[in-house]
């Protein structure tokens, strides 16, 4: 029997799940991925294997009050009722898990002691570390004897110098944890081992990866550690995002509150749910619809996407000395070559040059022969990353 390990991201609206078995020393390979989304509203189920052929596709009910738990016993046996089928031991699961806090570095297998430790992070990241907690839980009760490793949004960013860390208030709030922590780690992990593997001159230098999906930001690589990020004390800083404004004055914060008497669950709402790309368009939060409308509003949601893109890339530059490479990924960064294109424009300065038809094509380098910054694609497998670890931490010792 082959050893396998699940992956579950779980979300407030949306579980995703995949399979991965393992085939050498060293590899993984998925096996299958699916997702339940819709939840609360009309939850829908999906599943298809690595070679994308349907496995599932079904109309799920929602029973109030039951929460994620009615869904992760379903997602479970889905994935058990499988891999039995396929003759594959489960060897553990591993959770996405959105913040570690100031002492998790790296992943880390789950006791009763650790998840009541995690749960002291929940007011840092409110909309999505409860999720991700419950599902562990949720697992546990189904199945106690299964091992389970968390690994943390947060943990690669651990090597950003104290300076960048810090904010500028009293010591007593940083040190209860109020400072920056920046997010999108496994996804920045993954690209730094795929540069490390597929470039690994480039890997050693100055390279700036920027993570363009429905949560975007970027991180500042030196030698394959992190040490800036467009994130701070939550994923809604920095960049404009498909729902979340990123870099804001706290002014504005206070006007709502003070001026605008909006509460606290409303502000909630306006900052993470109805601002960035959809909140300046008024259309969408989905690039590929704002690139097709001819509506001056989308212009405008895309242009301060760019500026703001420009800005945090001159930053990080600053920060790095110089620029070595410039990586896109995630949803918008993998496929719209409109953005890598005015991106790349944008970065003129630094001596970057952009090969129109390998971008067009979506080439793994998109940079020309001349360019002085090599500009690449690399799809992210934040799922693969968190199966690597957990086979890691679960197999090697
Ligand atoms: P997340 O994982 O944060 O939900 P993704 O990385 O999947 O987000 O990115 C989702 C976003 O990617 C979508 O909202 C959409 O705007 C954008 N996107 C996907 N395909 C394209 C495309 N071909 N052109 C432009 N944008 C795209």
């Amino acid at each position: 029997m082959n050893d396998s390990i699940s992956v579950l991201n779980s979300g407030s609206s949306s579980i995703k799940f995949s399979l991965f078995d393992q085939v050498e020393e060293e590899e993984l390979r998925l096996v299958f991925s699916g997702q339940v989304d819709g939840i609360g509203v009309m939850p829908k189920f999906t599943a298809k294997d690595a070679a994308g052929t349907v496995l599932a596709k079904e109309q799920w009910d929602d029973h109030p009050g039951q929460g994620h738990q009615q869904y992760i016993s379903r997602i479970i046996s889905f994935i058990r009722q499988h891999r039995v089928k396929l003759g594959l031991e489960l060897v553990g699961v591993g959770h996405r898990v959105v913040h570690g806090g100031s002492k998790y570095n790296r992943p880390v297998r789950i006791t009763a002691e650790i998840l009541a430790e995690l749960d002291r992070f929940t007011p840092l990241a409110p909309l999505h570390q409860g999720h991700n907690l419950d599902t562990i839980r949720a697992i546990e009760k189904i199945g106690p004897e299964i091992p389970q490793v968390a690994c943390f949004d947060t943990a690669f960013h651990h090597t950003i110098p104290e300076v960048a860390q810090r904010y500028a208030i009293p010591r007593s709030l940083t040190e209860e944890g109020v400072r920056r922590y920046g997010f999108h780690g496994l996804s920045y992990e993954y690209i730094a081992r795929c540069l490390r593997h597929q470039e690994p001159e480039l890997a050693s230098g100055r390279v700036v990866v920027a993570h363009l999906g429905s949560g975007a930001s970027m991180c500042a690589l030196q030698g394959g550690r992190s040490v800036a990020s467009s994130m701070g004390f939550s994923a809604m800083d920095g960049l404009v995002m498909g729902t979340r404004p990123g870099s804001i004055d706290p002014g504005v914060v206070l006007y709502l509150l003070e001026e605008k008497g909006m509460a606290y669950g409303d502000i909630v709402d306006l900052l993470y749910k109805k601002s960035g790309l959809l909140g300046v368009s008024g259309i969408s939060n989905d690039m590929r619809e704002l690139e097709k409308s001819q509506a001056p509003e989308a212009k405008e949601a895309i242009e301060l996407f760019l500026y703001r893109i420009r800005r945090e890339l001159g930053s990080m530059v600053a920060v790095l000395g110089g620029l070595d490479g410039l990586v896109f990924t995630a949803g918008i960064g993998e496929n719209s070559s409109l953005i890598r294109r005015r991106v790349g424009e944008q970065a003129g300065w630094l001596g970057v040059k952009i090969d129109h038809s390998a971008n067009d094509k979506g080439e793994p380098i998109i940079s020309t022969f001349a360019s002085k910054v090599a500009v690449w694609i690399i799809p992210t497998n934040e799922e693969l990353m968190i199966a690597t670890h957990t086979r890691d931490l679960l197999l090697k010792r």
